[in-house]
């Protein structure tokens, strides 16, 4: 990947560093030193850790689940959206729900870890600890547990944010696109993601840059861009190009086309009240047959004039319904 520079490797998988993410640490530094001296100073130093060691157990997680499924993780690339994790694996959309799901799932395992030691320590519990938009430190907590509410919400936000939007390239939009890949065939799937990852794309972009949250804003115009790409390919028929679509070509069907519809609850009750009605028919049917069974042998007995008002009028029913008179 350009403009990266290799930073060893990490449980055997390369680990490169984005150029832009020191230099963008660089300027948090400045800017926190310069408002609070030797404080922003430590406080920089141990959100930073937090973050990257966060972002970093997130991105294993991908590559772990990868290579349990028989794939193999090729490297990982910190930048200042987060981590990137290139890995390889059977291209299966299930495979593929499985490898995005693990990076979200590991944020909240953490944030549930330092919730967990929030309470051990006797931090005086607070739901707001759990909102996201709420205060990140006026409540009565001790340094260290200040850092550890601040691992928590980061985990928090950064889990239900991945796990929740779906618009690709995050977590939550690359399940979307192998369950839509699964349901309706690359080709729809490749469409149906678009439409849903433009709106997403703008909203972001629009609300981080009005809130002068420039990461957030970024994303958004990530999300625009591999929208409007993925949306040109599909066009194109080209979608083995994408890294997204270039591992399921064999997806290129519309299962549902070939799925019979299931009736709808209306035309079933119509057709069991028809099957009803004809099996009581046929009932009433093998009933007169046996009826005019026994009178016919009364007659071949007794002769016609044995025969009472009853027996003739059921003879003449009979009779009519076998030439098809009402
Ligand atoms: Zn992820």
């Amino acid at each position: 990947m350009n403009w990266t520079f290799p930073a060893g490797r990490l449980f055997g998988i390369s680990l490169r560093v984005h150029w832009i993410l020191p230099i963008s640490i660089a300027i948090y530094y400045a800017q926190a030193v310069s408002r609070s001296g030797i404080w922003g100073l430590e406080w920089m130093t141990v959100t930073t850790l937090i973050y990257l060691v966060s972002v970093l157990i997130h991105e294993l997680a991908h590559c772990w689940m990868a290579i349990g499924l028989g794939g193999h993780a090729e490297q990982i690339v910190l930048w200042p959206l987060g981590g990137l994790s290139f890995v390889h694996h059977s291209g299966a959309p299930r495979d593929q729900i499985k490898v995005s799901v693990v990076g979200p799932l590991a944020d909240l395992l953490i944030a549930a870890a330092a919730a967990g030691i929030l309470l051990l320590t006797h931090a005086p519990w607070s739901w707001d600890y759990l909102n996201p938009f709420g205060e990140w430190w006026p409540y009565p907590l001790t340094t260290a547990q200040g850092f550890v509410l601040h691992a928590l919400k980061l985990n928090l936000i950064i889990g239900l944010f991945q796990l929740c939007v779906p618009a690709y390239p995050l977590d939550g939009g690359q399940m979307l696109v192998a369950w839509l890949t699964l349901r309706y065939g690359r080709q729809r799937a490749a469409v149906v993601n678009s439409f849903i990852a433009f709106p997403i794309g703008g909203a972001l972009a629009v609300w981080g840059f009005a809130i002068g949250d420039f990461f957030l804003g970024l994303i958004g115009v990530w999300v625009l861009f591999e929208a409007y790409q993925i949306r040109q390919l599909a066009r194109w028929g080209d979608l083995d190009a994408h890294p997204a679509f270039a591992q399921t070509p064999e997806f290129d069907y519309m299962p549902d086309r070939e799925k019979p519809r299931r009736k709808g609850w209306l035309a079933r009750w119509r057709e069991r009240r028809h099957e009803r009605a004809r099996a009581r028919e046929a009932q009433g049917a093998a009933a007169l047959r046996e009826e005019v069974d026994a009178i016919l042998d009364k007659v071949s007995r007794v002769g016609l004039g044995g025969l009472t008002a009853h027996e003739k009028r059921i003879l003449d029913e009979a009779s009519k319904r076998s030439r098809g008179e009402p």
